[in-house]
């Protein structure tokens, strides 16, 4: 059994602040332990259940949180930027299960710690099929194209409650629950771990009844930027249609390509600095 993780680090048990995330922080060392250890209590529950083989796959900012020699499960590790397929680089129907580990809720969710969808200085909001959609759920359209079911996810209520929209059964470790954007009332990271190995030895051991992502395509992605500047850029993209001052659509008959359109539509943005 083989499984696919795509850990990020906003969702992570005691993480509240960008400065506890991002390189160059004197708190950044501490809190890239935390997650190492909630990837690896992911890995550790899948062992459990019998799985034999890991690619994970770090989608963090810099794309290089993790220390590969310490790992479990002999896992592949898969780091670094550029990566054109993002946060789901390197998934394919070889794999069984997909874990997203440590991820967090949209931007226009009530209240989640650390919340954005992909670039929070760009993007205000994103509706999949008239929906709003996070991170977890965009990556479900990648997860479907491949057949694979995302069985885990880890982070606050919000998470969850985002997650299920596009995977029904998934499995969801809540190790946290968020006050606000910048607070959360978090599980000590021991009794974090211990739900989120419990969590993925559970969904390993259900998979058979766990449904892939069945997003109705054509799909349409309809996003809301910061600003007029950003949505003009967008429509530079063959098929992105402009559909008000600060509003752009894609729509593909094709889960995949519609994610990639929406990827090139994210880097593009990255090129507007404020
Ligand atoms: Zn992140």
């Amino acid at each position: 059994m083989k499984i696919y993780i795509s850990s990020d680090m906003e969702g992570t048990a005691g993480v509240v602040d960008w400065t506890q995330c991002l390189h160059g922080n004197p708190e950044y060392g501490y809190y890239r332990e935390l997650l190492q250890n909630e990837v690896n209590a992911s890995i550790e529950g899948a062992l459990a259940a019998g799985a034999t083989e890991f690619l994970v796959n770090d989608s963090h900012s810099s794309m290089q949180n993790l220390k590969p020699a310490t790992l479990a499960g002999n896992a592949r590790y898969l780091s670094g930027k550029h990566k054109p397929m993002y946060m789901m680089q390197g998934l394919d129907s070889s794999f069984d299960a997909i874990f997203f580990v440590s991820y967090h809720g949209s931007m226009s969710s009530d209240s989640s710690v650390l919340s954005h969808t992909y670039n929070p200085r760009a993007i205000a909001d994103i509706k999949l099929n008239g929906v709003i959609v996070s991170e977890a759920g965009l990556n479900c359209l990648v997860a479907q194209h491949y057949g694979v079911p995302v069985v885990l996810v880890t982070g606050d209520e919000t998470t969850r409650i985002e997650t299920e929209v596009w995977s029904p059964d998934v499995r969801a470790a809540v190790v946290k629950e968020s006050v606000s954007r910048l607070a959360a009332n978090s599980m000590h990271p021991v009794e974090a771990c211990t739900l989120i190995k419990s969590k993925a030895t559970e969904a390993l051991n259900n998979l058979s009844a766990i449904r892939k992502p069945a997003i109705s395509m054509p799909g349409t992605i309809e996003i809301t930027f910061h600003n007029g500047d950003f949505a003009e850029q967008a429509t530079w993209i063959p098929g992105t249609t402009r559909t008000g001052a600060k509003k752009v659509e894609i729509t593909d008959s094709d889960p995949l390509n519609l994610f990639k359109r929406f990827i090139t539509t994210v880097i593009l943005s990255r090129t507007i600095v404020e």
